[in-house]
């Protein structure tokens, strides 16, 4: 058992099934072991801190649905990849990170650059859409994009494994 009280095959076990997942889903964990203990350390403590596995290297201030965004994986994942090699705490790295062809770069918190609804708005060319009578209401994951239509957002998203809070409604 572990000061915080996360036992040591708790966390054995999330590291497992979090490079099972990232493996299945084409993202790449650290390659730094430890560093990756203390992160899967650091969400389950939140987990039971707050009840919910917001980001380790993030203040959680307030109820879910104030942090809804920094639940791992966050809403900024794939664009802190994309852009600078791994997500904010480096949890998450690039193909080319993982491989050691390039460094992670330090990266500023995109929590506090959201422009939420502009970046969201439909794009004007494809505002016929909006128009279309839709049997279901569309539903977008936060964290990689993935659109669905149905009743309800699903449970787990099939992409990106986000939980049902990370949808929004996108049309
Ligand atoms: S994906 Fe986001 S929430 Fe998860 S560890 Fe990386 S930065 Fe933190």
């Amino acid at each position: 058992m572990t000061e915080s009280g996360i036992g040591e095959k708790e966390i054995d076990l999330r590291i497992k099934i979090l490079k099972e997942d990232a493996k299945k889903r084409g993202y790449n964990l650290n390659t730094d072991e430890l560093l990756v203990r203390e992160l899967v350390s650091g969400i389950l403590i939140n987990k039971k801190r707050y009840g919910f596995e917001s980001c380790p290297c993030r203040l959680t201030i307030g109820k879910k649905e104030d942090n809804i965004d920094i639940i791992c994986p966050c809403d900024y994942r794939e664009q802190d990849i994309s852009e600078y090699g791994c997500c904010y705490c480096a949890l998450y790295v690039s193909e080319d990170v993982e491989a050691k062809k390039k460094t992670a770069e330090p990266i500023p918190d995109r929590r506090f650059e959201r422009q939420d609804s502009e970046n969201h708005k439909v794009p004007d060319n494809c505002a016929g859409i909006k128009n279309l009578r839709l049997k279901y209401p569309i539903f977008r994951c936060r964290v990689c994009g993935y659109l669905c239509a149905r009743e309800n957002p699903p449970q787990i998203c099939p992409i990106c494994k986000a939980v049902s809070e990370k949808f929004e409604k996108y049309l």
